[in-house]
């Protein structure tokens, strides 16, 4: 672990404004939920092309549904890790502004966070494609084919989530934007930098000369761009360990 940087760290948060934190598939790793794209990951198995689009969907629910079928019993088993909690933490001692993030799990509400933006949505609901209906997905996790809903015959649901070639939800969107465009400082936590609209966020934060911590396992597009520390490991050990520091003072 090093030393040096979380020093650092804890002093720019501690020192901030308005921090806001961005996560990705990173910050749940620790929790037993695989992310996208590291060796094994779901994009391995599960082509994007193939299983993460809308137009996949609407043209062959039944194959993609096998995706959400294996996301959705991971979700199930899965629970909040030390670096959820310690986020959370950092937020009730009013040392972060919000969470955004990128994940569908809901696992930054379960830690306890409070301010948390969805940028793509949320998994543990189903929405019909044709009336609007949400519920909760758990209802229909267990079959192994697409969830119809009893609005019309054939009617599909989908997860609740933002599939590739769907809009950003405007409100989270707009709510996220504004955030990085307001915020001194923002943590970075556990995403490659390459899922866009969300992915450009940091860039933005950085023209407003907000000051970038980014915890993640390896070195990504914002390490030698924008990122002013680097945490360079777990976030459930790194993040416990700055939120220890920043709450010592
Ligand atoms: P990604 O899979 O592209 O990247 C994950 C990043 O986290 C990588 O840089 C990896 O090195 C890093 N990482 C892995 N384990 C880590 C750990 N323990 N601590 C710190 N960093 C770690 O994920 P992404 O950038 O979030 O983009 C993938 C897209 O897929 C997103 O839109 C996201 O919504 C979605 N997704 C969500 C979940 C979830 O909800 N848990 C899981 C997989 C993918």
């Amino acid at each position: 672990m090093n030393t040096k940087a979380l020093n650092d760290a804890a002093k720019i948060l501690r020192d901030a404004k308005r921090a806001v934190a961005l996560t990705g598939a990173g910050v749940s790793v620790e929790s037993g939920i695989p992310d996208f794209r590291s060796p094994g990951g779901l994009w391995t198995r599960y082509p994007p092309d193939e299983y993460a689009t809308i137009d996949a969907y609407r043209s062959n629910p039944d194959k993609v549904w096998a995706l959400w079928h294996e996301l959705g019993r991971d979700l199930r088993e899965a629970t909040p890790n030390p670096g959820h909690v310690a986020l959370a933490q950092l937020e009730a001692a009013g040392r972060l502004a919000a969470v955004i993030t990128q994940n569908i799990d809901n696992l930054h509400q379960r830690a306890g966070s409070q301010r948390v933006i969805e940028y793509h949505g949320n998994a543990t609901e189903l929405v019909c494609l044709n009336c609007g209906r949400s519920e909760p997905l758990n209802a229909h996790a267990a079959g192994d084919r697409a969830p119809r809903c009893s609005c019309a015959p054939g009617a599909l649901m989908k997860p609740a989530i933002v599939f590739f070639g769907e809009m950003i939800p405007p409100r989270a969107a707009q709510e996220a934007g504004e955030l990085a465009r307001t915020c001194d400082v923002m943590l970075i936590v556990g995403t490659s930098a390459s899922v866009y609209p969300c992915a450009g966020l940091p860039f933005a934060a950085k023209e407003n000369r907000a000051t970038i911590i980014e915890c993640n396992l390896e070195a990504t597009d914002y390490t030698d761009r924008i990122t002013d520390v680097f945490l360079q490991g777990r976030a459930g050990e790194l993040l416990p360990a700055l939120c220890n520091i920043v709450k010592s003072d």
